[in-house]
């Protein structure tokens, strides 16, 4: 019996990472150029090269956050699945939001397209480029209002609330509006 359990953990212990599958939250963003067919590129792409899109949520339009003096943001939530490690993921949609012509300038300044994991099953990562859950999520509405049309009960791993609670504690006084 014993011998069993070892060759067992053995096996397990070989099951090579890139077979498990992930369930990731992603938020999109887009204040520049023609933020609605951005929108719908970076999905496509996305499911080309990342996985498969398993629910998306309905697109809102928010007053820019942080930086007032620009284009309102249109937002939406995606929930993939997919094989790719975090670090890895977070690659390939930085490599999306590059195709999709966008400049790193201006911290929080006007951007073609923002791809930003909010998610990574209810792993907590902390590396020098990738902090999940997103550091800034429970403080914006524009994040938590598409995320609770999708995933109210979902419970945040560190904060260990739902989403639906977040949205209610928020406040964040920004205007998150229904677009399409
Ligand atoms: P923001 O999304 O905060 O407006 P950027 O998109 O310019 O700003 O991202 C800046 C950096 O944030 C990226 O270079 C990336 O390495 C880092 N980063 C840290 N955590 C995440 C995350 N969860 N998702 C996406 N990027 C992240
Ligand atoms: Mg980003």
């Amino acid at each position: 019996m014993q011998g069993n359990s070892v060759i067992y953990e053995v096996k397990f212990s070989l099951l090579p990472l890139p077979f498990i599958m992930n369930k990731i939250y992603l938020l999109l963003g887009s204040n520049a150029g023609n933020r609605e067919v951005l929108l719908q590129e970076a999905v496509k792409q996305i499911a080309d090269n990342c996985g498969e899109i398993v629910v998306e949520s309905s697109i809102y339009e928010t007053a820019a956050w942080g930086m007032e003096n620009q284009e309102a943001f249109l937002n939406k939530v995606l929930q993939l699945d997919t094989r790719l490690l975090a670090e890895v993921l977070l690659k390939k949609l930085q490599a999306i939001e590059d195709n999709l012509g966008r400049q790193r300038e201006v911290l929080w300044g006007p951007r073609t397209l923002d791809i930003d994991i909010l998610f990574y099953n209810s792993d907590v990562i902390s590396l020098p480029d990738l902090k999940v859950p997103h550091p800034f999520l429970q403080k914006r509405r524009f994040t938590l209002v598409p995320m609770a049309e999708i995933a109210p009960t979902m419970v945040h791993p560190v904060l260990h609330k739902t989403i639906a609670e977040l949205l209610e504690e928020c406040t964040d006084t920004l205007e998150v509006a229904k677009w399409s």
